[in-house]
């Protein structure tokens, strides 16, 4: 029997702000059979891409990101928000709906031409994924795809990625 993982994750309307609806994941993170087959999912396009690098985005994408790289055996490298890296880091800065945002990578992470996989767990208007996918390119790694637990279609962020497969294991329409 397959896992039905919507049931363990929850909205969570107006947080962090009137009108969003947060999608809580925490109920699927505690549960040991949840995670797994969500960890299964999330690996399951990826096993013969001959992956280098999973890159996961600041924060939750580190959850699924490690779990997912220690699945198809490879390494780690988490994308922080601005001033959280110690050493040199390539930088990029994106439109939020008020203000901008900055995220980074150290710049000797990415092996030029590793073949890299972007995780989050929530892929929404894509603009966060758009600016790791950048920072992939800008570091010289190759762009395998960006893999996330919940997409968001009504708020198009795949077609910011348009050239870049995208991948998810729930969609809420
Ligand atoms: P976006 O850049 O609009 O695609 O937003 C994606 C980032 O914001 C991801 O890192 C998500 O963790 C977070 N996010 C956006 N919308 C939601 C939501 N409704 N519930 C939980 N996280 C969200």
């Amino acid at each position: 029997m397959t896992l039905d993982l919507t049931t363990y994750i929850r909205d969570v309307p107006d947080f962090p702000e009137p009108g969003i609806v947060f999608k809580d994941i925490t109920p699927l993170l505690g549960d040991p059979a949840a995670l797994e087959a969500a960890v299964m999912a999330l690996c399951s396009p990826y096993r013969e891409a001959r992956l280098d690098l999973v890159a996961g985005i600041e924060s939750r994408g580190f959850i699924f990101g490690t779990a997912v790289a220690r699945e198809l055996g490879v390494g780690f490298t988490p994308v922080r928000k601005a001033g959280k890296l110690p050493r040199d880091t390539h930088e990029v800065s994106y439109d939020l709906e008020y203000g901008s945002a900055t995220l980074e990578v150290h710049t000797d992470a990415i092996t030029p031409g590793a073949r890299v996989l972007v995780v989050d767990d929530v892929l929404a208007t894509g603009g966060t994924a758009a600016a790791t996918c950048e920072l992939v390119k800008r570091s010289g790694g190759v762009l395998s795809g960006v893999a996330v637990l919940i997409e968001l279609v009504f708020l198009g962020g795949r077609q910011r990625l348009s050239g870049t497969p995208v991948s998810s294991v729930l969609t809420v329409s």
